[in-house]
C-alpha cells in the first residue's frame, strides 16, 4: 500500500488490537521535498478491506466478466522464467498432470 502524499510504501503497523498501514515522513524530508505531509499518516486497515474486497470480487468475476482480462494482466506482469527455474516441486506436478492428460486423450 502506497502512501497518497509522498507515494512511499506505507509500513503495517499493529495498535490496540487492530491493523493499521503508517507512513512516518520525518518533517526535515517534508521540508528539502516540498511535500506537504504530516508526520505521522495512518490508514485503518478495516477502512479499506470493503473497498479492496468490491476490487476483487469484480477483478476475479468469472466470464463473460473481468476474470479472462485479470489473469491475462497477471501473467503479462511475471517476470520471464525459462524452464530452468522451475522449482522441482512444479515440475513433478507438471508431470502428472501431463501424465492424467495423456489418459484423458486415451
Ligand atoms: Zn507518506
Amino acid at each position: 500500500m502506497l502512501c497518497g502524499l509522498c507515494g512511499r510504501k506505507m509500513q503495517s503497523h499493529q495498535a490496540h488490537g487492530a491493523a493499521y498501514y503508517r507512513c512516518r515522513y520525518p518533517n526535515e524530508y517534508a521540508l528539502a521535498n516540498h511535500v506537504q505531509h504530516p508526520r505521522n499518516v495512518y490508514v485503518a486497515e478495516r477502512d479499506i478491506v470493503p473497498a479492496l474486497d468490491n476490487w476483487l470480487l469484480k477483478a476475479f468475476a468469472p466470464p463473460p466478466h473481468r476474470l479472462t482480462d485479470t489473469i491475462r494482466r497477471l501473467h503479462a506482469a511475471q517476470p520471464e522464467a525459462g524452464p530452468s527455474t522451475v522449482a522441482p516441486e512444479i515440475a513433478t506436478v507438471n508431470k502428472i498432470i501431463a501424465a492424467c492428460d495423456a489418459k484423458l486423450v486415451q
